[in-house]
């Protein structure tokens, strides 16, 4: 419900909005979208459109819109104690609450949660807790951090670095020096024609082991990845991928960081990614999933090799120097509780693998032939299609011919459903709340398959 008719004008005047073409915008060449409301899978905006979010805001909603049941824990919260800190030992019943629920899900060999804002600021964090492990093991030397191209792990300072997409680097004088990328993890796009999947695997690693002869072992000290990846195009690993890769972090003793920003709580229709891919981390990243974007929090989840190493740095250097005002906030706190506990009620991780296994089937059955299609794939309620120009000599569109918006646009046109057109390539990205019904993915498949026709023949 609005009632500002100026909205649009003091839009374009004062919202400095990210990810934007911000002089296009302020021209007014870049539609103003102002969105009112929610349930389920679907959202409103001011003009009272309907429209099916086949991308669950930025992944992030995924127990899906109008949860009454986490809007009435927050405000419970907010009316209890709205905010208090958590530094020198203090909490909230919710923040301990969470603590112990995350921990509950995270793989065994984990020990505690860091509470942040953010999947960037969660990050961040990673980083100095490695470069701390590493002072306080005294091997000063060992601090560089590999990460992948088309990986994405934030837009701050040493995550805009991590991340491996131009687009972030490109004018912020990024990379920093401490971050080296290596081999995207994307058969379709960077294995040779011909190239099976165990060839490009061995390349992958190939590339690694090489990285790591070239900088020296003694001064790496972390991997960073997504089990899958996301904004760099929505790609599953390579079968036998992880294992590989983990074998040679082992070797060489370099941490694993499993970015599970966007796959942690069950949108691989598993718990976490990295136990879907049989990855053995260090520190796990959550965030959206956390409080299904109710409220902002993230965490650092921290194995027990790490955290003994931390306990012996405070002993030896007095407390942690790290810390967030917002760290573990309440209301997020109480967000992630009643999120939490609804996924487990509805049986949601069930339903991301079942109702999006069909969704990943069905878009395969009607999409594959399409000679424009150069690759449809997924796991759980996640999925991608590919455009190419070219199928069997994978040649790919001018990024200026803006294919995969076109079809995004279409889609949005002729069904009221959104998908993304991810950033880097002609990829359309679908990863819906994990409460979308199988009604709702046929729906998304036929009007993907209608608006691909409409666009490309
Ligand atoms: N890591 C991954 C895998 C992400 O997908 C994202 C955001 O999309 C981030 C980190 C950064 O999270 P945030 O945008 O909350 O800073």
């Amino acid at each position: 419900m609005l009632h500002n008719d100026k909205l649009e004008q003091w839009d374009r005047e004062s919202f400095f909005h990210p990810s934007t073409h911000l002089a296009e915008f302020a021209r007014g060449n870049v539609a103003q979208r102002v969105i009112t409301g929610g349930t389920d899978s679907h959202i409103e905006d001011r003009d009272g459109n309907r429209m099916l979010d086949a991308f669950a805001g930025l992944y992030c909603v995924n127990v899906g819109y109008g949860r009454t049941e986490i809007a009435e824990a927050i405000a419970e919260q907010a009316r209890e104690l709205a905010y208090y800190h958590s530094y020198v030992g203090h909490g909230t019943e919710a923040s301990i609450t969470l603590a112990k629920m995350v921990m509950d899900r995270a793989p065994d060999h984990m020990s505690k949660v860091y509470f942040g804002m953010s999947g960037s600021d969660a990050n961040e964090t990673n980083i100095k807790l490695i470069w701390y492990y590493n002072n306080i093991l005294g091997r000063p030397e060992k601090k560089k951090i590999i990460s992948r191209w088309r990986g994405y792990h934030g837009s701050g300072l040493m995550t805009g670095s991590l991340t491996g997409l131009e687009l972030f680097h490109k004018k912020f004088d990024l990379p920093l020096a401490q971050v080296l990328h290596t081999e995207a993890p994307d058969y379709f796009r960077r294995a040779n024609l011909g190239q099976t999947e165990p060839q490009f695997v061995q390349h992958c690693v190939a590339e690694l082991e090489a990285m790591i002869a070239r900088e020296g072992a003694g001064t790496i000290a972390a991997f960073i990845g997504e089990p899958l990846l996301g904004t760099g195009g929505i790609v599953p690993p390579p079968e036998g991928y992880w294992p590989a890769i983990q074998a040679v972090l082992d070797k060489h003793d370099i941490l694993l960081i499993a970015d599970e920003v966007v796959t942690g709580f069950g949108r691989l229709g598993s718990m976490f990614g990295s136990e879907h891919y049989g990855m053995k981390p260090d520190l796990i990243t959550i965030a959206k999933g956390l409080t299904s974007a109710y409220a902002p929090l993230s965490g650092s989840i921290v194995s027990d090799k790490m955290w003994r190493v931390l306990e012996q740095g405070t002993d030896e250097n007095g407390p942690i120097g790290h810390g967030w005002t917002y760290s573990a906030h309440p209301i997020g706190a109480a967000a992630g509780v009643a999120n939490l506990q609804l996924i487990d009620t509805l049986g949601l991780i069930e339903n991301a693998g079942t109702v999006g296994g069909g969704l990943n089937s069905k878009m395969r059955a009607a999409l594959t032939d399409h000679p424009q299609v150069g690759d449809v794939r997924g796991e759980g309620m996640i999925c991608a299609v590919e455009f190419v120009k070219d199928k069997s000599d994978r040649v790919f569109y001018d990024a200026a011919d803006k294919i995969g918006p076109q079809i995004a646009a279409k889609l949005l046109e002729q069904s009221s459903i959104i998908a993304r057109a991810m950033p880097q390539g002609d990829i359309l990205g679908f990863a819906p709340p994990f409460c979308l019904t199988e009604r709702e993915a046929d729906q998304i498949v036929d009007a993907t398959a209608s608006a691909v026709k409409a666009v490309l023949g």
